[in-house]
């Protein structure tokens, strides 16, 4: 490892934190502060999960602090539990609510979750404060100290070594998650269901054990804290709480591991610093900072919409070039020296079966869909057989994208059958059809632009691995991580991006992107690949570019439908042609016939050129 900026700044905080409660004269409010920064900021990091990664914001999680509180604080003083057996028992609580929570919730969409997080959030402060066994808003009192092998974490020296261990335990558990197969899934939360359902992620259950993680997070700082204070009630697990959470997320950076910490740290002296002096300066006695944090959030939102944690990594990384080694240490994207060491190391994945040359791979049968009065595709029926390139062509409007999303599932079928190497695939669900072996790309084009290059076509790989977010966490996944970065390498290789592994997604020119979203598809290992119009928007220099990839793809014996309204690129390109017009087959056969064909030829009103340059050699 190269000593950077980053990792110097890391080992320099390190050591403070380590010697901080060793100096004889460290105030003890230093501890203090300390200590109720390490606690908040176990709940930050579940938000930096949940919000910032997964874009599923929740005001609630105070709630799950209190979960585990309570829990502990009833069970250590009514049955005289040892606190090591009431952390399980707390952990255990919180996730099955956190379960039920999340089951009704995070149907939700838009506003309306987090309206639903402040919901739940309200109704467990109110079910802590009317518990009659919880001591009712006087709450519980009389907690034992955590002990261990006789050595008892009363003090506050002494607990905050324990609530540090926590903490950076858990900021490694939560780095670990985020450079993985599970976490590539909650980064693609942010990319819209539709895109993450394609590639076989199942976002319902991903949103809920994101949820959990979360909760699970927030439920151990819940249980220090109990054990800290020996007292407990409702006031600190309520919705405003729950507020000043997520305000430490978005002051530290929603999307940063390590803003989890700077936030927690920046908003706890602050609070603490605004507690002392706004009623000396003002003369009265009141909850002034409140007023103070949320004008200072609404300027934070305007300056510096990331928060805190990128000003800072961009001030360190100012000397060098480009800086990306020392982002790493903090930002949620993979490290690239471990990438690049893994991938060597590979052992490439399994690879399904293949048909024959010649076999029929997909078989629509007049497939119909309505919108309404709309008859948006009129029983349409064709064949594409393994290792053909058919095209799908007709004028904008004509009914292929709604073709397109009736074979992958994204649209339910009004009647008619699609059969996929034989089984009938109309009614599955989008990623099922994945599962078997259909890969596609999107007519607008739908990457994670903050992603890699590499981690984006890692995701299409998803359904070739079944680590979750435990050994992820562990890090007991990177043989199988590596097998799947492999993966996306050799992928990436083959459609000529093998230099833009470590490139930022949404840094590619459209055109490029679109050959990204082909070997992202080319990374489920599909027997079919579908093109949604994937020379839309393109130069023509790409256009050539592209073509090649597509021919040398069928040379390999892929099997391809294109969507496509560019005439011109279909021709030099195809096998087999079907144009539609107005939902309905307008004609079908070869694109020399088609080329010909007075129906076609009005229907596009003449829009072909013989002199089609794709022909000649790119
Ligand atoms: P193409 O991809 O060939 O340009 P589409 O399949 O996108 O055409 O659209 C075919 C027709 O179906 C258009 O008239 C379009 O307005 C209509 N359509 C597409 N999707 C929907 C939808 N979700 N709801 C209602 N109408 C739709
Ligand atoms: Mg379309």
């Amino acid at each position: 490892m190269k000593p950077t900026a980053g990792r110097i700044a890391f080992v320099v905080a390190l050591v403070v934190l380590i010697a901080l409660p060793l100096a004889p004269n460290t105030p003890e409010f230093w501890i203090t502060l300390m200590n109720y920064i390490g606690l908040s900021s176990l709940v930050v990091l579940g938000l930096v999960l949940l919000t910032g990664v997964g874009g599923l914001t929740s005001f609630g999680q105070a709630a799950f602090v209190g979960i585990g509180a309570y829990m502990s604080g009833y069970l250590t003083t009514m049955y005289h539990l040892s606190p090591w057996l009431t952390l399980p028992a707390g952990l255990v609580a919180t996730g099955l609510i956190a379960l039920v929570i999340g089951l009704v919730t995070l149907r939700l969409s838009g506003h309306y979750l987090p309206l639903g997080t402040i919901a739940w959030g309200i109704s467990l402060y109110f079910l802590f404060g009317n518990m009659e066994f919880l001591g009712k808003y006087d709450g519980l009192n009389g907690l034992p100290p955590i002990t261990l092998f006789g050595w008892s974490f009363e003090k506050g020296r002494d607990i905050y070594y324990l609530i540090w261990l926590f903490v950076i335990a858990s900021v490694l558990a939560v780095q670990a998650l985020l450079d993985s197969r599970p976490g590539r899934a909650i980064r693609a939360l942010r990319g819209g269901a539709g895109m993450a359902e394609s590639f076989g992620i199942n976002t319902t259950r991903v949103k809920i054990v994101v949820f959990i993680y979360a909760a699970l997070l927030a439920s151990i700082s819940g249980w220090l804290y109990a054990h800290l204070q020996r007292s407990i009630n409702p006031t600190p697990f309520g919705v405003n709480a729950g507020i000043e959470y997520l305000f430490m997320a978005v002051v530290g950076g929603a999307a940063h591991v390590w803003g989890a910490l700077l936030g927690a740290g920046v908003v706890t002296i602050a609070r603490d610093q605004l507690q002392n002096w706004l009623p000396r300066l003002l003369g009265t006695n009141g909850n002034f900072e409140i007023i103070v944090f949320g004008v200072l959030l609404v300027f934070l939102l305007q300056r510096a919409p990331t928060g805190l944690w990128p000003i800072i990594t961009g001030l360190f990384n100012r000397g060098s070039v480009r800086g990306t080694d020392d982002d790493e240490l903090g930002t949620a994207t993979p490290t690239k020296s471990a990438s690049v060491r893994s991938v060597r190391e590979a052992e490439p994945l399994p690879k399904r079966e293949r048909p024959a040359s010649g076999d029929v791979v997909l078989e629509v049968k007049a497939i119909r869909k309505e919108f309404g009065g709309l008859v948006a595709v009129n029983d349409i029926s064709f064949k594409v057989r393994a290792g053909e390139i058919m095209g799908l062509i007709g004028p904008n409007g004509a009914g292929k994208s709604t073709t397109f999303n009736l074979v992958t599932g994204v649209l339910p079928i009004t009647r008619g059958e699609v059969l996929f190497r034989g089984d009938r695939i109309d009614g599955s669900l989008a990623r099922q059809i994945s599962a078997k072996g259909v890969g596609r790309t999107f007519q607008h084009v739908q990457l994670l632009p903050g992603m890699t290059v590499l981690d984006n076509v890692a995701l299409g790989a998803h359904l070739r691995s079944s680590v979750g977010m435990l050994r992820a966490s562990l890090r007991l996944d990177r043989k199988e991580e590596a097998r799947l970065r492999y993966e996306a390498v050799t992928q990436l290789k083959r459609v000529g991006l093998g230099n833009y592994l470590f490139e930022q997604a949404g840094n590619l020119a459209l055109g490029q992107q679109r050959i990204v979203e082909i070997a992202r598809a080319l990374a489920s290992d599909p027997v079919l690949l579908l093109l949604d119009e994937p020379a839309a928007g393109l130069r023509f220099k790409e256009k050539v570019a592209l073509a090649g990839v597509l021919k040398q793809l069928r040379a390999e014996g892929m099997s391809i439908l294109l969507v496509e309204h560019d005439m011109e690129f279909v021709m030099g390109l195809t096998d087999h042609l079907v144009v539609m017009e107005f939902g309905s087959k307008l004609a079908e056969g070869l694109p020399k016939e088609i080329q010909s064909n007075p129906k076609v030829l009005e229907a596009y009103l003449g829009g072909i050129d013989d002199d089609f340059a794709l022909e000649q050699p790119a």
